[in-house]
Formats: structure tokens, sequence, C-alpha cells
């Protein structure tokens, strides 16, 4: 989280605006300057805390996408005020979504269970906005189903957007950390994008990131 601080600050120093998601589109899509911060609430709800009060410390914001169907309950106590506190602090919260394999190992449809998600995360926040996510790798990847019902998708749930759709992207730089095999920039390094100036969208996973050692969420 040390690590984070510093890309924060960094961001801050070379005149960077966080917006969420909703806010990055309502705003024109700039091409400069904006910081479009995205977690993926993967796994263990707890390990959002340090982002937030990270976020609350500088006064940005973040696009925070829940899982309904994932290994974690958004109902449980601790889960649901770790995701409370987030929006309260200015999150936008979003789906985290793995309709097609969700649907394909329990032979039902995956429109039926999106909107089982979508009705659920919503009797608790505004929901605005899906991003796909993957359990098994590539299997069942939900993405291509999305893009291909997109249109009718987006208008039968009042959806504004998914996270890969190509007005989000096209504009920036796109950033994210994974396992290759060690924990890494995938792509760009952040630091070297704000040196350009142009717009950055961000995808974390909280999982993988601590303030004290990697297994404080356990
Ligand atoms: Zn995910």
């Amino acid at each position: 989280m040390d690590y984070l601080d510093r890309i924060f600050r960094a961001a801050k120093e070379h005149g960077y605006q966080f917006q969420t998601l909703s806010e990055f589109i309502a705003g024109g899509h700039s091409s400069e300057r904006k910081l479009a911060l995205r977690l993926d609430l993967d796994f263990k709800p707890a390990s959002l805390k340090p982002f937030v009060t990270l976020a609350r410390k500088h006064h940005v914001t973040a696009t925070l996408f829940v899982r309904v169907c994932g290994p974690y309950n958004v109902l449980w106590y601790p889960a649901y005020s770790a995701i409370k506190d987030a929006a309260d602090a200015g999150f936008e919260i979003g789906l985290h979504t793995a309709v097609v394999e969700w649907a394909t190992i329990n032979g039902t449809d995956p429109e039926h269970i999106l909107a089982t998600e979508l009705s659920l995360l919503r009797s608790l926040f505004p929901v605005r906005g899906i991003a796909p996510h993957r359990d098994v790798n590539y299997m069942h990847n939900s993405l291509p189903w999305l893009h291909d019902n997109w249109g009718d998708l987006s208008q039968r749930y009042g959806l504004t957007y998914h996270a890969y759709q190509e007005s989000i992207l096209s504009p920036v730089n796109y950033i994210n950390e994974g396992l290759s095999p060690h924990l890494c920039w995938r792509g760009d390094d952040p630091f070297d994008v704000m040196k350009t100036g142009r717009s950055i969208y961000m995808l974390l996973h909280p999982h993988w990131w601590y303030v004290e050692h990697a297994f404080e969420h356990e």
C-alpha cells in the first residue's frame, strides 16, 4: 500500500483527476489527465479496507466491482460493511460477474443469473456498470457473450457501461497487475504513463495488495 500511496501522490503531482467510470464516461472520455481506478474484488473483502483508507487520505475515488456469485457472501456482516464503507467514501459500485461460467457449470441461462445478480446488488447499491470475471481462465469467458449481446442487455437492465467497452479503453492507457509468474504490471508502468499525461484506466485486485504482509487478510 506504500507503493500505491506513491502512485496516488505522483498522479496528483502530474495533475491527474481521479474519476469513477461513470464520471469518466459522463465527462466525455477525456484522453488527458484522468485516472479511473478500478478495483475487482475477486476474493477477501477485508483486503478492500486499506484502499478505502488510502482513497480517503488522498480525497480520490474509484470504481469497485463486487461479486454476487463469488466465493464470498456480499451480505456477510464484515463483507457488506467493507463494501458499504467504500460506497460511503464515494466509490462507485458495479457488478463483477462470471455469468457464462456460472450458467455453463450449472446448466442454466446466463441472462437469468445476470438478472439475479443485478437485482440483489441493486437492492444494496446503485449499479450502472459491470465487469466480467473469470474463475476458470478463459474456458467460459463471459466477455464475448457480453460483447455480442450488449445492445439488448444494456437496454433491458439499464446498464450504462461494461468495463471493456471500446469507448472507455481507446482514450486511455490501460494498466493492470497480474501474475507472470510473479506479481507485476502486465503492460505499462503507471509512473511511465504519468509522464505523458495520457488518461489512465488502472485495474487492481485488492487481495494482492497489503499493508504489512501478503497474508494479513487470511
Ligand atoms: Zn475478477
